[in-house]
């Protein structure tokens, strides 16, 4: 069993593209678990036509204010450094739930007990099946900052079925924030997508170090590799002596695909198995 990280610094080069188009061709002779973790934007299951049913609700702690026990001291409120708690002097607290990230900073400042724990949805973790892939996909509810919950719940989830699998492909937010981080930790491999623009190379420049950091073996792709200056991905990945794995040129294709949710046909599977 390998588990494949599919990520980019940058949003929009096309990692979707590349771990549905992965997935898409192991699945053909492997078992194959894709895990949709960008979930600020899942968009997974729009690329492969995979209708999601819901697994479960993603939770997180809010504090529950129990107003005989408050003697309205404000303290709760000073506390808060995510300004979810609002206090009037000689009032209760009010609390601003969407602003609230459950770190527990008010219950432990509260003098009089007068703090418990609730639950709120955060989010939600669906699956589905097409094409032989099995679809694990992680959604932050609108309006809720903490997406690292979700993934962290994506991947108890996927612990549990991994077995059952020859390959786990992870497709990642964008970014080197910490639910990316958590995307990709249980990794084996990752593959960093990119496209040969300034910005790109910039952003995958934070990406690799990232991986690097984290002792990560690594590969990349550029994407739409005739729209841009090729060299400048080459001059960077020298630095870190890796190589181009792959490129991808624009495609009409592609696009087809994409608005008629098909699997778009890359190949791809040569990848993994480069050392
Ligand atoms: S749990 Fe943290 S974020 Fe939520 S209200 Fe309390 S201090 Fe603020
Ligand atoms: S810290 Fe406790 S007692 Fe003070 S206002 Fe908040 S809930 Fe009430």
């Amino acid at each position: 069993m390998s588990i494949i990280g599919i990520t980019g610094g940058k949003g929009g080069t096309g990692k979707s593209t590349v771990a549905t188009a992965l997935a898409y061709e192991l699945a053909k002779e492997y078992n194959v678990l894709l895990v949709d973790a960008d979930v600020d934007c899942p968009n997974d299951h729009l690329l492969l036509g995979i209708k999601r049913c819901k697994v479960k609700a993603v939770m997180q702690r809010i504090p529950i204010f129990d107003l005989k026990k408050c003697s309205r001291c404000g303290l709760c409120s000073k506390a808060c450094r995510n300004n979810a708690v609002v206090s009037i002097k000689g009032k209760y607290p009010l609390l601003m739930q969407p602003q609230c990230n459950g770190c527990g900073a008010c219950f432990f400042k509260c003098p009089s007990d007068a703090i418990s724990w609730g639950e709120k949805e955060i989010g939600r973790i669906y699956s589905g099946k097409n094409h032989n892939i099995n679809l694990l996909s992680g959604e932050l509810a609108v309006n809720e900052p903490v997406s690292e919950l979700v993934v962290n719940s994506l991947n108890k989830i996927m612990e549990t079925k991994k077995k059952q699998y020859d390959f786990v492909v992870i497709d990642t937010a964008a970014g080197t924030h910490c639910p990316v981080i958590t995307a990709l930790e249980k990794c084996d491999k990752v593959i960093a997508v990119t496209e040969p623009t300034p910005l790109g190379a910039h952003d995958l420049k934070l990406i690799l170090d990232l991986l690097k950091h984290m002792g990560k073996e690594t590969r990349v792709i550029v994407n739409r590799s005739d729209i841009g200056e090729i060299r400048i991905v080459k001059n960077l990945l020298k630095k870190y002596r890796l190589g181009i794995s792959k490129k991808i040129r624009f495609s009409k294709k592609i696009l087809e695909s994409y608005s008629k949710g098909t699997p778009i046909k890359l190949d791809l599977t040569g990848i993994i198995g480069e050392s």
